[in-house]
This record gives C-alpha cells, sequence and structure tokens, in this order.
C-alpha cells in the first residue's frame, strides 16, 4: 500500500493487507498522536487496510505545528522529540518510552517463533559494557525491568580512554550494587589492542573485534551465563547493514539478527536489545536517568568505516525521518530469511574444541588462539606481563 506520512512530509510503500494497529506498528508511528484515512476517510485501529491502500497518517499536534513538543504520555513538556516516531517525551516518561522499545525487541524480534523470546527472567544474563552511552543504558534498563544481569567489561589498553572507561563501569556497577566482571586483555592474554594491532600488521579493530568476542563468550560459559548481551543500537546495526549491502557480504547478511542462537557447546546466545532504539533516545536516557558514561570515542575508531555510513544514513535521515528504521526493520522483517543460504555456504560446519583453549572452532585451533600466537611471536615480552587466569570481579 501507499501511505503518506505528513509534517515532515515522506511517502512510503507497504506490503499489506495490514490492520491500522499493524500498519502503525510497523512504521513506529504512537497511534494516539495520529489520524489516519483511508481514501480519504477516518480509519479506526482494527481496520484492514487493503494491498493497494492509499493511506494518509496526519500528526494531531494540540496548540499548532510550532509548539513546544509535549510529551505522548502525560503533555507535559518534552525533552526529547522523535521524528521517527512523530512523537516526545518528558524526563519521566523518556525510561517508559525506552523499556517499551526494549521489551518489543525481547518479546517480539523478527523471525523468532510466536510466544519465542530473545530471553526470559529465569535466564541469567551479561550484558557486555564498554563504559559508554548504549551498554550503560542497556544494563539499567534492564536492571530497572527485573532481570537478572550481570556486567562484563574487557580491558583493550588503549590508554587513558581504557581507564576511563573502565572506572565508568565499576562505578555504575558500585552505585547499583550490580556484579562487575573485569577482563585485562594484558594480565589475561599477554597484549594490549594497539601493540597486538601493530604486531600482527591486522586492523586494529579486527583484532579488538576478535579479543571481545573471545572475551565475552568465555567469561559467559565459564560462569554459566545463558545468554550475552551487547548494546549495538538502531544506528549500529543500519549502518552495520549498509555495509553489508554495498559489498553484497551475504555470509554477514546471513547473520546480522539481533538473536544469534547457541549454534554448539560452549556457546552462548546473543541478544541485541536495543536495536530498536537511536544513538540519541540511548544518550537522552542516559542524561535522564543521571548515568555518567563516557563521552569520548576511542581513539583508535578511524579505522573503523562505521562512521562514514552512520554519517551517510544521518543526511538521508536529515531528509526523510524513519528511513534508517525502515531500511533495517524491512530488511529483518522481509528480507533476512533470503540470506539464510548464505548462513556457512549451505552446510553447518562440524565444531571442534580448540586444542589451545577448548572453545569452539572449526579447525583444531581457535580463530583468538591463532591471532594470540601471532601476537606474542613478535611480543616477546608480552608472555611476562601475563599473570593469572581468572578474571576480577567486582561485586
Ligand atoms: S573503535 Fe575499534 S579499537 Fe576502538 S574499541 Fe571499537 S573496535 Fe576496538
Ligand atoms: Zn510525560
Ligand atoms: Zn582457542
Amino acid at each position: 500500500m501507499h501511505v503518506r506520512l505528513r509534517n515532515p512530509d515522506r511517502e512510503v510503500t507497504v506490503d499489506g493487507p495490514l490492520t491500522v494497529a499493524d500498519l502503525l506498528d510497523h512504521l513506529d508511528v504512537l497511534p494516539h498522536t495520529v489520524l489516519v484515512l483511508h481514501d480519504g476517510e477516518l480509519v479506526t485501529g482494527d481496520r484492514e487496510l487493503p494491498e493497494d491502500a492509499e493511506v494518509e497518517i496526519r500528526p494531531v499536534i494540540s496548540g499548532g505545528a510550532n509548539a513546544a513538543p509535549r510529551c505522548a504520555d502525560c503533555s507535559g513538556p518534552a525533552v526529547l522529540e522523535e521524528p521517527r516516531h512523530r512523537a516526545a517525551w518528558c524526563a519521566a516518561h523518556l525510561p517508559d518510552h525506552v523499556e517499551r522499545q526494549i521489551r518489543k525487541a525481547i518479546d517480539h524480534a523478527p523471525g523468532m517463533a510466536q510466544g519465542e523470546r530473545m530471553f526470559s527472567y529465569a535466564d541469567r544474563l551479561l550484558v557486555t559494557v564498554s563504559g559508554g552511552k548504549d551498554s550503560l543504558a542497556l544494563w539499567d534498563a534492564l536492571l530497572a525491568m527485573g532481570y537478572r544481569i550481570d556486567g562484563l567489561y574487557v580491558g583493550l589498553g588503549i590508554g587513558g580512554y581504557s581507564a576511563r572507561s573502565q572506572q565508568a563501569c565499576e562505578q555504575f556497577a558500585a552505585d547499583r550494587d550490580a556484579r562487575l566482571h573485569v577482563v585485562d586483555l594484558a594480565e589475561e592474554y599477554g597484549y594490549a589492542i594497539p601493540g597486538g594491532s601493530a604486531a600482527t600488521g591486522r586492523a586494529t579493530c579486527g583484532v579488538c573485534g576478535l579479543s571481545k568476542r573471545y572475551a565475552f563468550n568465555k567469561v559467559a560459559v565459564d560462569h554459566g551465563y545463558d545468554v550475552v548481551l551487547t548494546g549495538h543500537n538502531l544506528d549500529d546495526e543500519a549502518a552495520i547493514l549498509l555495509g553489508n549491502v554495498l559489498r553484497w557480504q551475504d555470509q554477514f547478511l546471513a547473520r546480522q539478527h539481533p538473536v544469534l542462537p547457541a549454534s554448539g557447546a560452549n556457546q552462548v546466545r546473543k541478544v541485541k536489545p536495543l536495536y530498536r532504539l537511536s544513538e540519541r533516545e540511548t544518550a537522552a536516557y542516559c542524561v535522564v536517568r543521571g548515568i555518567d558514561y563516557v563521552v569520548e570515542e576511542c581513539p583508535l575508531v578511524a579505522g573503523n568505516t562505521g562512521h562514514e555510513l552512520k554519517a551517510a544514513l544521518d543526511t538521508l535521515e536529515a531528509a526523510s525521518p524513519g528511513i534508517k528504521a525502515q531500511f533495517l526493520f524491512g530488511f529483518l522483517d522481509r528480507h533476512a530469511d533470503r540470506f539464510a543460504e548464505y548462513a556457512s555456504d549451505g552446510e553447518a560446519p562440524a565444531l571442534n574444541d580448540c586444542d589451545a583453549c577448548g572453545m569452539p572452532t572449526t579447525g583444531s585451533r581457535c580463530a583468538f588462539c591463532r591471532q594470540r600466537e601471532l601476537i606474542l611471536q613478535s611480543l616477546p615480552l608480552a608472555g611476562a606481563a601475563m599473570a593469572g587466569t581468572a578474571d576480577s570481579v567486582y561485586a
């Protein structure tokens, strides 16, 4: 069907038939903030719209278009406007909006069977925290929602940035009496990210990403967690999707999903409950919740092309609010399955235990152990810096 959204104007095509309520839900528009017209006639939420419907969604803004935005929940003065939702929220109700979006992600992630969830209240959850806005917002929201959730910080050894990030995570945990695991790469594995990257000649973010993913899974397995959560938000996921589409990376597209099930022993399910929320929303959530997150970016981010992709999507979003969410949700809802056949070139490879660390691998030695050997060979003194094998825990 053809849908015209007003103020700001944009036009989209949506597969039908759909009820008005489902259409608004699909477009992330709050029903009580708009009127819906089908062929010029007002229609209610239960009305089914045919595939060829001409629909207009018209905002209802009390006080006129130039009035100060009001909270969608209480009509009080708003602190955050989201053109994508055609709504705004006050400081008291912004956390409710964030929790509603997280709840929707947990209970209705695309591709999951009816009644299936990302995780339940019985699961032991481990959220990986960097000290930045997204992961701390996620931890805070899930604690507030009553989940059993601990944190994991991986020390990357990136100078003052890492020190400040660790401090922010420790302070967050201490303030809430929450449990934080800390794994320091240099202490645990004998190298830090800047030296590791230089030693291998590999891209910094590639060495870092492999190290972090390994540590997340290892701590989760060693401590018996059921699910690992990361703070990837809508902007992150849309940028990753754009990068994967631009290069037609079929195998990456096959794995781009907010829920990645464990595919064997010593693997833990990985989920992204913030995929419905923008960076602006998570940052504003941190501000109204008093979360003291690290605002600075990793100084090594220059090697990461994600920033250019985000900038390109921001340009499109400014011209057409909601386009970013449409891009990501449209892929997840309707097109992700088409890439399933590329998940592993058609056949699931057999998994073995790594002969060095015991973690799952398709060969005899896992990618992390191979990378670490390469680094330690080039950094002969690094081995001497190694200490213990148990991660420290701040409770
Ligand atoms: S920007 Fe790159 S090096 Fe820095 S934390 Fe992220 S992945 Fe690691
Ligand atoms: Zn309010
Ligand atoms: Zn290994």
